[in-house]
């Protein structure tokens, strides 16, 4: 389930000590349209990834730490059999009760501000050359802004994002429909880019665009240095 992250004030504040010393990227997109495949790609050819949506799962993963306060707040009923978050069950109610939507983002945005936090600092004590956030809800959240250097859009068709996941989530189409409904338009989030990552195509195809975005990242950290 995609995760809009947090409070604008307390997530600059947060990280505000790393702008200006390493390139920080926005990274988002459509359900299914590929910010996964890019971030995997980036992550291999050396970039501090952090993934907002993959802290959402770790955290209500079984023994996760939003799983306490899930349980005492929603009961046992949201829980699957291993002690994760069940996430189909709790994606309806979300959807049917915005309140239900608040007490939870009420519990899994602290933590997964927190870690996002964490693990940024880390890669950035580590050397990382730039860091790439990967925030589903980023465009909707509004809490990036001033942030974030560089807002990276992957893009594709509708009808590709519907195919895509259907196939790799086992979802049916309307419910597809339904997630993506409650997402940005592709127009909107288009307008908010810097730069678009098309994804119509192959893998391969992809694996180019993703290699000249990273040369291009790499521009601009050598710019930070020259003017620091
Ligand atoms: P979500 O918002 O649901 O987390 P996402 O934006 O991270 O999705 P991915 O998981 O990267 O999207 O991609 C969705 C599916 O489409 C995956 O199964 C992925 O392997 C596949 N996919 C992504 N890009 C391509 C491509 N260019 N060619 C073929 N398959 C692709």
């Amino acid at each position: 389930m995609a995760t809009a992250t947090t409070n604008a004030h307390s997530q600059q504040s947060d990280l505000n000590g790393l702008k200006g010393h390493i390139p920080l990227i926005g990274l988002t997109g459509g359900i299914g349209s590929g910010k996964t495949a890019v971030s995997d790609l980036l992550g291999q050819l050396g970039a501090g990834i952090v993934d907002t949506d993959l802290i959402a799962h770790q955290i209500t993963a079984p023994n996760g730490i939003a799983m306490p306060a899930i349980q005492k707040q929603f009961g046992p009923d949201y829980l699957d059999a291993s002690g994760a978050l069940n996430r189909n069950k709790m994606r309806t109610l979300v959807f049917a009760k915005p309140e239900a939507r608040k007490a939870l983002e009420a519990i899994t945005h602290p933590l997964i501000r927190q870690e996002t936090i964490r693990q940024a600092n880390q890669w950035a004590a580590k050397g990382s050359p730039y860091l790439v956030f990967v925030v589903p809800l980023l465009v909707e959240s509004g809490s990036w802004e001033g942030l974030i250097d560089q807002l990276v859009v992957v893009d594709c068709s509708v009808e590709l994002q519907i195919s895509r996941v259907m196939q790799r989530s086992n979802l049916p189409k309307v419910e597809v429909e339904r997630i993506l409904n409650a997402q940005a338009s592709r127009k909107d989030r288009l307008a908010q880019a810097d730069i678009v990552i098309e994804n119509q195509g192959s893998l391969a195809e992809l694996n180019t665009e993703v290699n000249q975005l990273h040369q291009k990242i790499l521009k601009i950290k050598k710019d930070q240095l020259s003017s620091s």
